[in-house]
């Protein structure tokens, strides 16, 4: 008998099965709105041009070489990345009350956080609340690190909004001290981010009960294409004196999807907790990955520390949030025009990549069996994958399976 015969088989990861099923469909009409990747007019993958031209500098640099870098990973990208998230000016950041790592990309950082919670979460037995609904992975990571995973009301399912009541309720009546995930922008799959307003009220009840915000930030710049607005509830969290952690990645704002680059921060209350927190994090770390990976980095923190460069690349994500922007109010306004049964406004109001639909698992099936579109079980599309040529057919396709 097989050392391995007991293991049990893992249920399907949705986003992955759903990229094998596409990949599959040689279809000419195939339109894939399954994963959350940028795509230009063309449906094709973008490379940004400053990442271009970080990687011609870098190739260029005859100093250049393939040497494991330090503990806690690249300080031109740790630092960079500090000030993208907390604000070139943040008083945390200039009383040395933040500490960051080097992570392998969002994924990475969620990983560590939640190993780190794990050991060191008070009270011990704080659990973790995720969204209702939330990015497929939050409940495998933080379930793998050994946490008990709570859901907290995020979507009014009828009206495709906030529910900001449940939420609120819900943050109120956990006991104190649990662990919340936030996503800090351009919620993963709603695309319904809460206002400023919001947020505030959610603070003031965070902060009443004692909960701890764990920070997951994987949209920078693509919400509202301003990366200042977009880390709006995470400066208001740290102005309000809260400690947190932040999970960044630059799989999207930068296109580095694959590099695998990103970074964890810790906020602390004051400095004298930074080589606790610090030594823990790069225990854990050099436990798992030993030391990060360079190349993203490297190309990151290009971009990140030449002034010329950053500017050009807040235009880029002007530019990309923009496209999205506008397949949103296309869509919209087809499915208006066809007189597709139902109210279509949320498409244009929700925020980021994503798109949570309203459409039905039945009407997801039909679409993707005989309609060759791909989106999520739950109705989710990623904006992104829409474009000229292929919107009109995204649309009539929908309008056939609503009526
Ligand atoms: N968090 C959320 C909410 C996400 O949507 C994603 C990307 N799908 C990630 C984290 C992590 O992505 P990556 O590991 O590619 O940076």
């Amino acid at each position: 008998m097989s050392y391995f015969s007991t293991v049990p088989q893992a249920p399907p990861d949705g986003i992955l099965k759903l990229s094998v099923l596409s990949r599959a469909d040689s279809d000419p009409s195939k339109v894939d709105l399954g994963v959350g990747a940028y795509r230009d007019d063309n449906g094709k993958p973008w490379v940004l041009p400053v990442v271009r031209e970080a990687e011609r500098r870098l190739n260029e640099d005859p100093n250049y070489n393939h040497e494991y870098m330090g503990v806690g990973g690249l300080p031109a990208l740790t630092d960079g990345a500090q000030q993208l998230i907390f604000g070139s000016n943040s008083p945390a950041i200039g009383q040395g009350r933040v500490y960051t790592i080097q992570t392998i990309s969002g994924t990475g950082a969620n990983m560590v956080a939640a190993v780190f919670l794990k050991q060191f979460k008070r009270p011990a037995d704080a659990a973790v609340y995720i969204s209702k609904p939330t990015w497929g992975n939050h409940r495998s990571i933080f379930e793998t690190a050994g946490h008990e995973v709570r859901e907290y009301k995020y979507c009014n399912y009828k009206t495709l909004t906030l529910d900001i009541d449940g939420m609120l309720d819900d943050m109120r009546s956990a006991p104190e001290g649990q662990i919340f995930v936030l996503h800090a922008c351009a919620h993963n799959p709603t695309g319904i981010d809460p206002t400023e307003e919001q947020w505030q009220q959610i603070a003031d009840v965070m902060s009443e009960r004692g909960h701890f915000p764990f920070f997951d930030c994987a949209y920078q710049g693509f919400a509202t294409g301003d990366v200042d607005r977009d880390a709006y509830a995470i400066r208001l969290f740290v102005d309000r004196g809260f400690e947190l952690l932040v999970a960044e990645s630059f799989a999207k704002n930068m296109g580095l999807y694959g590099e695998r680059t990103g970074c964890l921060h810790a906020v602390c209350q004051s400095s004298d907790v930074i080589p606790q927190v610090s030594s823990q994090l790069n225990r854990l770390s050099r436990a798992t990955i030993s030391t990060a990976s360079a190349y993203g980095a490297k190309i990151a923190a290009t971009v990140l520390q030449d002034p010329r460069l950053y500017e050009e690349w807040l235009q880029s994500m002007q530019d990309m949030s923009q496209r999205i922007k506008t397949m949103r109010d296309a869509l919209r306004d087809k499915l208006v025009a066809l007189g597709t049964p139902g109210s279509w406004d949320h498409v244009s109001q929700q925020i980021g990549m994503f798109s949570f639909t309203g459409l039905s698992k039945l009407q997801v099936d039909t679409l993707r069996n005989q309609y060759h579109l791909y989106m999520t079980d739950d109705g989710r599309i990623s904006v992104a994958g829409l474009n000229s040529h292929n919107i009109d057919y995204v649309a009539q396709s929908i309008d056939a399976v609503v009526r």
